[in-house]
């Protein structure tokens, strides 16, 4: 999964009480927290895609996405804005940590079996839906789209370039995510599929790392003119 990892961003148990306990960009970066991972360890040629048995694209993701490694990755990440948010406490920390680990729920959704229980498992799991490539992209688009649509109802704009700002962010990772996930599923249903057209895994981590940093900036811009509606200073 890709843009649908961002559905649960907006879940956050202190929204709707005034002070949030955890900014959006935060979760952001929380629920991608094992692609972050996984992209750098792409960037260096560790993991990266191969063929399955049926000559199908999977991933070769071991170490990011082994459910161990999930567990492991959720609780250095509520660790780490634990150390940085003192202030946010225990929730703080199991928010973030949960965010981390709904990434592998997610990714069991659509992932072709590629996840292993543990790293080197020889069980790979996975359901599949990305063989339905574009019932795949409504579920992505979709959970984006209701994670969005909340969050605008529980925020208030500052002026209009919040709203539209929010909702051209939405098309931008709609068209992102079109571009890298549903374009490729449409190749493997087609048989057109090629690997080797695929770009290196060099470029992938990259690319996969700057998409990254790039939402979660433009999040945190739109972010700061978005304060909770039940803010009350
Ligand atoms: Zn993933």
């Amino acid at each position: 999964m890709f843009i649908g990892h961002y559905g649960p961003a907006v879940w956050d148990t202190q929204r709707g009480h005034g002070k949030p306990i955890v900014k959006l960009w935060e979760a952001f970066l929380a629920v991608q927290a094992m692609d972050i991972v996984c992209g750098f360890l792409v960037m260096f040629g560790i993991e990266g895609m191969v063929l399955n048995a049926d000559g199908k694209p999977i991933f070769d993701i071991n170490w990011s996405h082994s459910l161990v490694t999930s567990i492991v990755i959720a609780l250095i990440a509520g660790g780490i804005f634990k150390a940085l948010r003192p202030q946010s406490g225990m929730r703080g920390f199991w928010v973030i940590a949960m965010l981390a680990f709904s990434h592998w729920l997610l990714d069991l959704i659509v992932h072709r079996p590629d996840l292993p229980l543990y790293p080197g498992g020889d069980l790979l799991l996975g359901f599949a839906l990305w063989d339905l490539p574009w019932i795949a992209f409504a579920l992505e688009a979709g959970l984006l789209f209701l994670a969005f649509a909340w969050w605008q109802k529980l925020t208030i704009a500052k002026n209009k370039k919040y709203d539209y700002g929010l909702w051209a962010l939405y098309l931008f990772m709609v068209l992102v995510h079109f571009a890298a996930i549903v374009h490729q599923g449409i190749q493997v249903k087609n048989g057109t599929f090629d690997m080797a057209a695929q770009p290196p895994s060099s470029a992938a981590g990259i690319s996969m790392l700057v998409m990254f940093v790039l939402f979660t900036f433009i999040i945190s811009r739109i972010e700061r003119g978005r304060p909770s509606k039940f803010q009350t200073a």
